[in-house]
């Protein structure tokens, strides 16, 4: 059997992994392919974001090591603390501790670039064949088969295709051409500063975290009329090696990326002029000169002191991940837009239940994987579809928040969700960063049985 995976982000190499791990032992011919777009592995690019349990816990099923050493490298961060532009305090809530989801270390905030090089490097020792500076132009289903088109001329035939290749999905559009993903018309901006850059006031008062007791969290989300502002260690360090994320994110007119430093500069600034902490000090301001300054000093090649300009998309909610015959599948922001967490439980179930629908075909004496495809495919939409939709449905709602309001919506979101903050239970993301997903396709199929 031979499986070509489009697209070597998080989702497509824990798709790899999973792939190679569980199907190995059962197709004595398995071949899998991973073809990247990108020159080289994308080391050391891209900002920082939230792994939450659910991602931690597959990420532990991928390695213990890994695990443990994304743990300790990140910042484990387990309240947000939420706030209005005029210093307020809205309220504190709970992310994802390690007591309430044992075993995966709680919510941590860290680098895309350090997870997806922790993951990169268990396939490097799986001897993964990942080949770079393949763009796939074309996807097309054949009978039995399906034709990959790389820029390059080249072209591969698969049974089984995999579009982990992102929001902006090749292989989504060509088996499901009707789905789009559009420009929400929010975009982030950010980059990565020292600690140092932050003012005593805001950062941990101790190290570690103490997030059981403390009534403060130094990961701050502050909202505004016109937009909100963000920032979080990212590690546990303190002076020169202690680092911060920061974000801005607001409405715009366009998705462009390449805006001049000047005028992210003045547009940040004019946003954020007024924005002041609970102390009344103006620690935004500060980080956006201070992180605008270090990208003007930067070269080309210093990416972690350069700002990133990231659109927000909304993607529409797919009817099914599968194609009819099961032959070409998404998994991670083709599907979902859903970002790393979510991104990393697609590739082991899918793995598992067309490990499972192989066992079947092997004990029915088949060789034919025809009918295992299909079926794994239709059990693979069947699992994912309704934890991603709720998941969508409700980051939908938070993006509201985000937008140009009014005087009087500025003061109903602040009343209403700082009630909210108040009587949110600590389940409230049970559902969410409570999923196994060894367990959960143990139970789906059980349930089928
Ligand atoms: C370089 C980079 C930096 C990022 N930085 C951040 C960040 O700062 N904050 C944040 O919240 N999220 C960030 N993300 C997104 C985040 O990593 C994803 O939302 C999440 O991990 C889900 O990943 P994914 O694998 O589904 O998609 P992605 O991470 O988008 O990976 C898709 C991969 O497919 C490749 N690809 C796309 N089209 C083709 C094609 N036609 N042919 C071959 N390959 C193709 C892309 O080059 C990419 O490597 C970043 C993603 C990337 C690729």
């Amino acid at each position: 059997m031979k499986i070509v995976i489009v697209g070597t982000g998080i989702a497509g190499l824990t798709a790899y992994h999973f792939l190679h791990r569980i199907l190995s032992p059962l197709i004595p011919d398995l071949e899998i392919h991973a073809y990247e777009a990108y020159k080289s592995p994308s080391i050391g690019i891209g900002g920082t974001l939230g792994l939450a349990p659910n991602g931690l816990y597959t990420i532990k099923l991928i390695s213990e090591s890994a695990h443990a050493r994304i743990l300790e490298s990140g910042f484990p961060c387990s309240k947000f603390e939420f706030r209005n532009s005029k210093g307020k305090v809205l309220g504190l809530m709970p992310t994802g501790p390690p007591d309430r989801y044992p075993g995966t270390g709680g919510e941590v905030m860290h680098s895309r670039a350090a997870i997806y090089e922790e993951i990169l490097r268990v396939l490097e020792t799986q001897g993964a064949q990942i080949h770079y500076n393949k763009t796939v132009t074309a996807v097309t289903p054949k009978d039995g088969a399906v034709e990959v088109t790389f820029a390059d001329g080249e072209v591969v035939e698969a049974d089984l295709v995999i579009g982990a290749d992102g929001i902006k999905s090749i292989v989504r559009r060509a088996a499901f051409p009707s789905v789009e993903a559009r420009f929400e018309g929010l975009v982030g901006v950010g980059g990565v500063i020292p600690t140092s850059a932050i003012p005593k006031s805001e950062q941990p008062r101790e190290i570690p975290y103490d997030y059981k007791n403390a009534n403060y969290s130094p990961t701050v989300m502050t909202f505004g009329k016109n937009g909100f502002f963000g920032y979080s260690p990212i590690n546990s360090k303190t002076g020169d090696e202690g680092r911060y994320q920061w974000w801005s994110t607001a409405e715009s007119d366009s998705e462009d990326q390449d805006i001049p430093i000047e005028e992210i500069e003045r547009q940040l600034l004019e946003r954020h002029k007024d924005w002041v902490s609970p102390q009344g000090e103006k620690v935004i301001e500060g980080i956006i000169r201070f992180g605008m300054q270090q990208h003007k000093e930067s070269s080309e090649a210093e990416r972690s002191k350069r700002v990133l300009v990231l659109p927000n998309y909304y993607m529409q909610i797919m009817d099914r991940y599968n194609s009819t015959d099961g032959r070409i599948l998404l998994m991670g922001d083709s599907a979902h837009g859903q970002g790393v967490s979510l991104a990393s439980e697609d590739g082991y179930v899918y793995a598992a239940l067309l490990a499972h629908e192989i066992q079947q075909a092997k004990a029915a004496q088949s060789s034919d994987y025809k009918d295992a495809l299909k079926n794994a495919g239709e059990y693979y939409t069947q699992m994912r579809k309704p934890r991603n939709d709720k998941i969508m449905a409700a980051a939908a709602r938070a993006g509201g928040m985000k937008k140009n309001l009014s005087w009087w919506e500025e003061m109903s979101r602040d009343f209403f969700f700082g009630l909210f903050l108040r009587f949110a239970p600590e389940s409230i993301h049970d559902s969410a960063f409570g999923y196994k997903a060894d367990v959960e396709v143990e139970n789906f199929l059980k349930s089928k049985a």
